[in-house]
């Protein structure tokens, strides 16, 4: 079993890189984050041996346990939609969290984070293709958000995230990715912050990503395998 993961793991890295080479960019301008939610801390480890050290987790309830067990030098990614309540342990245990989606939740993590003395990135999570059902702000929200981020002391604002929808067809990719790109070159400009992260691309859809300017890629199923959400 993990002679197989190594070798998916050591396969989605030069693909990566690849991508990356093929949009006319360097391979260290994208980071691989392998998304392990579902997946148990050996498989974990065993990524954590081949040298990955930035992993992303969708619920509080899966990262906190593997943070406390898993090797303290990883840098754990909060990818999945946070909830309020659960905002405290997400300043405890992330490194960065990629899904703040309204000032509420901004203004909390800024509160814990202060309050608990720690550092934490940030990105906000638009939602560009209008899906109805997916987490994110929307576009009018951008500028009450980012100035609320531009203000933060203790989060530490880097840049924009989004998903695609999953049966997006490739022109539809591009102008959710191009989108995110557009909308993070606007803020910059308003906001005269530099925001270098763009969190985008998954197992389906990352080339694309990376041609779109993606800096950070979530990749799970095509490392760890399918999901069994049913365990
Ligand atoms: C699960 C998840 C991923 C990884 O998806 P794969 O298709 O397995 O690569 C990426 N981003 C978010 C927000 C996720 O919830």
């Amino acid at each position: 079993m993990s002679e197989y993961l190594i070798q998916q793991y050591e396969h989605i890295k030069s693909d990566v890189a690849e991508a990356a080479q093929w949009a006319g960019r360097s391979p260290s301008e994208v980071k691989l984050i392998a998304v392990s939610k579902t997946f148990p801390a050996e498989a974990i480890q065993t990524v954590y041996d081949c040298g990955q050290r930035l992993f992303g987790e969708s619920r509080m309830q899966e990262l906190e346990p593997k943070h406390a067990t898993l090797p303290q030098d990883i840098e754990w990614h909060l990818i999945g939609h946070l909830q309020s309540n659960k905002a405290a342990k997400a300043i405890a245990c992330a490194t960065f969290i990629h899904s703040v989606d309204s000032v509420k939740l901004l203004d909390r993590l800024e509160r814990l984070a202060g309050e608990s003395g720690r550092q934490v990135k940030i990105l906000l999570e638009f939602n560009i293709s209008g899906e109805a059902s997916k987490f994110g702000a929307e576009d009018k929200q951008a500028m009450e958000l980012a100035l609320a981020a531009a203000g933060c002391r203790n989060l530490i604002w880097q840049g924009l995230m989004t998903m695609a929808p999953l049966e997006a067809d490739e022109a539809a990719l591009h102008r959710v990715f191009g989108g995110l790109r557009n909308l993070r070159d606007r803020l910059e400009k308003e906001s005269g912050l530099k925001l270098p992260e763009l969190s985008m691309g998954m197992s389906h859809d990352f080339p694309i990503a990376i041609a779109e300017g993606s800096t950070l890629v979530r990749i799970g199923s095509a490392i760890f395998g399918k999901r069994d959400y049913t365990k």
